[in-house]
């Protein structure tokens, strides 16, 4: 099934990430979260493709898997990194000869250890991913949005200009970076409408739950904003492990409950492949989609 046919028979849509293992013998281990979180009322599971494509073959097993094992639609992510034009074109036959059907286009950053020359042998920009993938026909292509602005980028408004062009390109939804702050997802949805952006945004929402995770995930996403709310939360409990665990789950759910208030068109969790943190939120959640 197409996620843009989802976006247009029901809002709020709730959809969930999780990410291939780095080592395949833990590929049955990440499955069987899958498998869990799918139990969930959901509409559909990203699930990401690493740096450089060094587990995409782990990104596609999953991604079959869900559709073919568990009856729930996937979004295979695939990057421009160090992808010829060639590779991608393999990837899409091989996405479409599996029934792969949803892509999120992304452009990728450079891998840790990336030697070589050039980082984007390809494709340039994730818009350009994107019109190659509706060239080549038959699949639904969403695209990745920064309510706090891209970190490469001089201002929100240049950015948002060129997510106009994403869309343009063909992008059908677009998916955002993690925030923390509600206020600023508000101004870049207002902006985005008034550039002529009229795709469904969905709103990425990760539940920080340990100190470590926080502290990897907010330089990960670019430096988002910690209102002032939550980093009270922060430093009231860094050394409970537990009651940051729950204050986390809570301020998750306390923004959800906001972003629905406010017609947010669908929220996406980062659920780190976490099934028992996430029902949790989903739990408390459930009626309100
Ligand atoms: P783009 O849309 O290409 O934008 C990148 C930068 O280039 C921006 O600053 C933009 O303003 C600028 N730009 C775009 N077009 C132009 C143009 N024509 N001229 C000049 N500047 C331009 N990474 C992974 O490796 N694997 C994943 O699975 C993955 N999943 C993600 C999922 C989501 C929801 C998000 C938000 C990010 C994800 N990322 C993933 C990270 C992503 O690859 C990086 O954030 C990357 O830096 C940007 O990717 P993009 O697709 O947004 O790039």
């Amino acid at each position: 099934m197409y996620i843009k046919d989802i976006f247009a028979s029901k809002k709020p849509v709730l959809s969930f990430e999780v990410f291939p293992p780095k080592q395949d013998q833990e590929l049955e281990k990440v499955l069987s979260a899958v498998e869990e979180l799918s139990l969930l009322p959901i509409d559909y599971m990203s699930v990401t493709y690493g740096a450089g494509g060094s587990n995409s073959k782990n990104t596609t097993a999953i991604a079959s898997y869900l559709k073919d094992h568990l009856s729930t639609p996937s979004l295979a992510h695939l990057t421009c990194v160090t992808n010829t034009r060639e590779d991608i074109r393999q990837r899409l036959e091989e996405y479409k000869a599996l029934g792969i059907e949803n892509i999120l286009a992304l452009r990728g950053d450079r891998p840790k250890d990336f030697a070589g020359e050039d980082l984007f042998p390809g494709y340039q920009y994730a818009s350009e991913l994107t019109r190659a993938i509706r060239d080549f026909g038959g699949f639904c292509v969403g695209g990745a949005c920064y309510p706090e602005c891209h970190p490469n980028s001089p201002s929100l408004e240049a950015d948002i200009e060129n997510l106009k062009k994403k869309v343009d390109a063909g992008a059908d939804f677009l998916v955002t970076q993690m925030f923390f702050d509600n206020e600023a997802f508000y101004h870049f949805r207002d902006k985005a409408a008034k550039s002529g952006i009229h795709v469904p945004i969905t709103a990425g929402i990760m539940p920080l739950t340990s100190l470590n995770q926080i502290q990897r995930m907010v330089i990960n996403s670019g430096g988002a904003t910690m209102p002032s709310k939550f980093v009270r939360i922060l430093s009231k409990y860094q050394d409970n492990p537990e009651a940051l665990r729950q204050a986390g789950i809570a301020y998750a759910v306390e923004q959800i409950i906001d972003l629905l208030s406010n017609d947010v068109d669908g929220i996406h969790l980062y659920t780190m492949n976490r099934p028992k943190t996430t029902r949790k939120i989903i739990d408390v959640i459930n009626a309100l989609f």
